[in-house]
């Protein structure tokens, strides 16, 4: 069987892990891949575009109401556009738990019942929230799950702020003797002043390289009320084409990371920097 794939992309709530990550899923099974994409965020949104606008029962749902099982996995793991396999992990439920431990026990479910291996699986991604860092969302890393992370981000102070906060999570676990580094940024652009060279910097104090600059597009917000990718509804836009190239980068990309970190004044300086300089 071919090698599996196994990345996450990590980044502040609404930065747009999701889209990005279902465009690249969509762009990947178009080269010969076969994806799966699970979706660690409470939101429980993440494939919805994969599924022509459908929210898939979670994982964790099905956990508290039924009890998982063989049958668990044809309604928790569905095959959406072109034979991109969508799951979500699900949430507890509101006011209750801790959602960081829930995604580590729905990937745990995952690799129990080899969901992967019966699919055949030869690239999966793990769309996580990372606002918050916590012991639980850091799971997937830890439970080596995550040993290839993306991070999402725009030029935006609280996007760097959480994209530096899972670079230092990552260099955490490292140091406690997880296997996972940083494969790349993603620079998800939201057009503030300086936002290219601002992100370059940042991505060079790092020291990880940016994997790709989607410009911010009109067609995202189009695909997404034809409940689509962009790779889906306008394949042939170069909105498209960033998203297939990202992809191909991310599958053929071997090298990782552990990235150096900032602290929070040094991250304002840098876009005071920015600003000052493209204002
Ligand atoms: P997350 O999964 O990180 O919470 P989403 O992928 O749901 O974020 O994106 C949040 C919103 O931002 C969505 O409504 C989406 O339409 C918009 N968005 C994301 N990326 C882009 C982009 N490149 N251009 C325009 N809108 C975008
Ligand atoms: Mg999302």
């Amino acid at each position: 069987m071919a090698e599996l794939k196994q990345v996450a992309v990590y980044g502040k709530g609404g930065i747009g892990k999701s889209t990005t990550t279902s465009n690249i899923a969509a762009a990947a099974s178009h080269m010969g891949l076969t994806v799966l994409q699970v979706g660690c965020d409470p939101k429980s949104d993440s494939t919805t575009t994969l599924l022509g606008g459908k929210m898939l029962p979670t994982i964790l749902n099905e956990m508290r109401t039924v009890g998982i099982s063989d049958e668990t996995w044809d309604k928790c793991v569905v095959k959406g556009y072109n034979g991109v396999w969508c799951s979500e992990a699900g949430g507890p439920r509101p006011g209750a738990g801790c959602a960081g431990k829930g995604v580590a026990v729905a990937l745990d479910l995952i690799a129990q019942y080899k969901i992967r291996e019966k699919l055949g699986i030869t690239f999966a991604l793990y769309d996580v929230l990372g606002d918050v860092v916590c012991g639980g969302f850091a799971q997937p890393m830890r439970r080596g799950y995550a040993r290839e992370i993306y991070l999402i981000t725009s030029g935006e102070l609280m996007a760097l702020y959480a994209a530096n906060n899972i670079a230092k999570a990552v260099s955490l676990l490292v140091s406690e003797g997880a296997d996972c580094a940083i494969g790349g940024i993603i620079n998800n652009m939201r057009n503030v002043a300086g936002e290219k060279e601002l992100v370059e910097d940042f991505a060079s104090i790092l020291g990880v390289p940016i994997m790709a600059y989607v410009p911010r597009s009109e067609l995202v917000q189009k695909s997404e009320l034809e409940r689509k990718t962009v790779v889906e509804a306008y394949p042939e836009s170069p909105q498209a084409k960033v998203y297939a190239q990202l992809a191909e980068r991310i599958i053929h990309n071997k090298d990782r990371k552990v990235a150096k970190t900032m602290e929070i004044d040094d991250i304002i300086k840098l876009l005071n920097k920015h600003q000052m300089l493209f204002a």
